[in-house]
C-alpha cells in the first residue's frame, strides 16, 4: 500500500463538486401585490370636461371592486341625485 494513492483520493473528493448544488431561485413577486396608483387624467362622457382621479380614490375603488369611474364629480353627483329621484330608471340604460 503506497499513501500516495489514498492522498489522491481524497483530493479527487474534496474538489469534485456536489451532485445536483441547489439553485438558488430568485425571489418570486407575491402574487397579490397591489399595483401603485397614480393621478389619472379621464374625460367626461356627460360634459366633456377633463377631470383628475385621484391615486387614493383609485385605491379606494380597486379596494371595493368597484368600475372606473368615467364621469367627473359634478355629473355623477348629478346623475346620484336623479336616479335617486327616479328610482325605477335602469342606471346603465344609455
Ligand atoms: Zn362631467
Amino acid at each position: 500500500m503506497s499513501n500516495k494513492s489514498l492522498v489522491r483520493h481524497t483530493i479527487n473528493q474534496i474538489i469534485s463538486p456536489p451532485a445536483a448544488a441547489p439553485v438558488a431561485k430568485p425571489p418570486v413577486n407575491p402574487p397579490q401585490e397591489k399595483p401603485t396608483f397614480v393621478d389619472r387624467k379621464l374625460v367626461c362622457p356627460g360634459c366633456g370636461s377633463e377631470w383628475i382621479w385621484k391615486a387614493e380614490e383609485q385605491r379606494f375603488y380597486a379596494d371595493k371592486g368597484i368600475n372606473i369611474p368615467k364621469w367627473c364629480v359634478s355629473c355623477r353627483n348629478s346623475r346620484r341625485k336623479y336616479f335617486m329621484a327616479h328610482p325605477t330608471m335602469d342606471r346603465n340604460k344609455k
